[in-house]
């Protein structure tokens, strides 16, 4: 038995996740679910995510959640990020594959490759500076008396700066849990991606970490040279699984790497970014193999992991059993895989696929035509779902 805090959420959130629970149980894996409400409701009437809640996933570890809405302009943080960062959820995981029957234009392309994104560095970090305010033109001036060569030329009131902070330790993190993972899933190749060739003491940084991560695990460099005077991680080293050179690494920057990726998608596996080229690509691979509605992700730390679907709290959906579960139910089998489930893992997805495949019990957002009187709500496509593992168990 697993104990797993369970978050709701808001908007359809609630309405998802009781089809992925369902789901899930029906895998005959045995979770007792400690639901803990942070929708915007809860948030609003407490001015704050409830204490119960990090407490909840501080203790069982393992949390399934539904999207949480952000309020535009009311002052609240994201709750979403809020968690994340509390908890140091520091690894997004977002893979993305290509099942039969999803309209994409890269139907058939099969794609099968996952994001590993940095979730705490980088401008995401919040350090920002606001244009017009007395400290960021002091900043500016600081910045200019620096001798790095390089001056802010433009105004010192009419500038915004924000800072870009890549550590070591941050990379050597991201890239231990990519190697991984890319181990324990039985993937071929980690893609280290950023733009190393402009931004040289950050991305630049990136790479010089990547590298040496991958020579920890023994990994092969696609060209030598990348490997030229560099050592493998000593933290690293010794600790980790040498793949003695059954994982290949390789590196693309961030623009050559979005436009491979609509050319030939299926030539990549893992492709490891820092956060904010992480949130862009991963979109984009989500795009490929046919958008938010299939689109799984995983938020993971030392101290606990967060499954959750991409995708938002789509409010106007509310309360309407309309909007496909999909993405959740995935976001469930990457969590079955986490607890150690792998056949549960494996069961899940078959059915989900089985029944995509098929394209009857889907939701409206699956069909040819979206308005298709035959679409099936969120709880019906979850019932085929089921019924599926029951056939096929
Ligand atoms: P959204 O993902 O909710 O919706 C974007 C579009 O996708 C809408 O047209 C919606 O109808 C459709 N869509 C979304 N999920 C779907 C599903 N499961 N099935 C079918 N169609 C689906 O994005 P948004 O409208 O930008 O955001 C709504 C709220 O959700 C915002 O407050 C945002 O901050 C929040 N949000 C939360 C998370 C999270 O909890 N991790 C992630 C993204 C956005």
């Amino acid at each position: 038995m697993y104990n797993v805090t369970l978050l709701p959420g808001d908007g359809t959130g609630p309405e998802i996740v009781e089809a992925t629970r369902r789901c899930v149980e029906a895998t005959g894996v045995k979770i007792k679910w400690d639901v803990q409400e942070c929708g915007i409701e809860v948030i609003e009437r407490e001015g704050k995510v409830p204490p119960s809640v990090l407490e909840s996933i501080r203790k069982n570890k393992v949390a399934l959640k539904g999207p949480i809405t952000t309020p535009i302009g009311k002052g609240f943080r994201s709750v979403n990020v809020f968690l994340r960062q509390e908890l140091g959820l520091y690894a997004c995981l977002r893979p993305c594959k290509t099942y039969k029957g999803v309209r994409t234009y890269f139907s058939d392309s099969n794609v099968d490759l996952v994001v590993v994104r940095e979730n705490t560095e980088d401008l995401y970090a919040g350090v920002e500076f606001e244009a017009g305010k007395p400290g960021t033109a002091d900043l500016i001036k600081k910045i200019n008396e620096l001798a790095t060569g390089k001056k802010i030329t433009t105004g010192l009131d009419t500038t915004g700066v924000s800072i870009k902070p890549i550590s070591y330790e941050g990379t050597r993190n991201i890239a231990n849990f990519a190697f991984d993972y890319a181990v324990k899933a039985g993937r071929k190749a980690v893609t280290s991606v950023c733009k190393a060739n402009i931004m040289k003491y950050t991305d630049g940084l990136w790479y010089d970490e990547t590298r040496a991560v991958a020579l920890a695990y023994g990994a092969k460099f696609e060209w030598s040279d990348l490997a030229k005077g560099v050592k493998p991680d000593a933290k690293l080293a010794g600790n980790v699984p040498d793949t003695k050179g059954k994982l290949e690494y390789n590196e693309r920057l961030i623009d050559n790497m979005c436009m491979q990726l609509v050319q030939k998608p299926e030539l990549y596996d893992v492709i490891l970014l820092p956060n904010l080229y992480g949130d862009i690509l991963s979109d984009l691979c989500a795009g490929l193999v046919g958008g938010l509605g299939v689109a799984p992700g995983a938020n993971i730390g030392p101290d606990g992991a967060i499954f959750e679907a991409t995708h938002g709290s789509a409010p106007k959906y509310k309360n309407q059993n309309k909007v496909n579960p999909t993405a959740v139910i995935l976001s469930a089998k990457l969590m079955l895989e986490h607890l150690g489930e792998k056949a549960a893992a494996e069961k899940l997805e078959r059915a989900v696929a089985a029944v995509i495949e098929e394209g009857k019990d889907v939701t409206y957002d699956m069909k040819a035509d979206r308005n298709d009187p035959t679409a099936v709500g969120t709880s019906q496509m979850a019932d085929a779902i089921i019924a599926k593992m029951g056939k096929n168990g």
